[in-house]
């Protein structure tokens, strides 16, 4: 299996570079298009510079967190609607429901599945197009 996807555009928010690497490697090898940003503020001006598809955000973040950045977002009109996908280690249900209540459109639970994340983040983009 190799292409999966038809050129989505997907911002990758994460500070550690090897699961940078490891999600965009996996991404692009299925056909996506990535763009990266390893904190938060660089994450949110490339959203409204570049409108992807759908934001992979990691959480716990240099300077501001995910969560903050993610009220950024929906702050500036031109990225209140993106799909905007919660990347965490955390599976505490207290902050599953923090990600959920915050407007995550869902969580993704690291370390990603390698097998699972292509069709994950595609079912992202389809929802995202399917809203506008
Ligand atoms: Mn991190």
């Amino acid at each position: 299996m190799s292409s999966i996807a038809d050129g989505q555009l997907v911002l990758i928010v994460e500070d550690n570079a090897k699961n940078l690497k490891l999600a965009r490697d996996l991404l692009q090898y299925h056909g996506f298009r990535t763009l990266e940003a390893a904190d938060a503020e660089t994450g949110v001006e490339l959203a409204s510079s570049s409108t992807p598809d759908v934001i992979l955000m990691d959480i716990e973040l240099p300077g501001i967190d995910g969560v903050t950045a993610l009220e950024r977002l929906r702050a500036n009109p031109a990225t209140a609607d993106m799909t905007v996908v919660a990347v965490t280690a955390s599976v505490m249900p207290v902050d599953q429901e923090r990600f959920a209540h915050a407007g995550f459109a869902g969580v993704i639970v690291k370390p990603i599945d390698v097998k699972a994340f292509p069709g994950q983040v595609l079912a992202y983009c389809r929802r995202s197009e399917d809203r506008s």
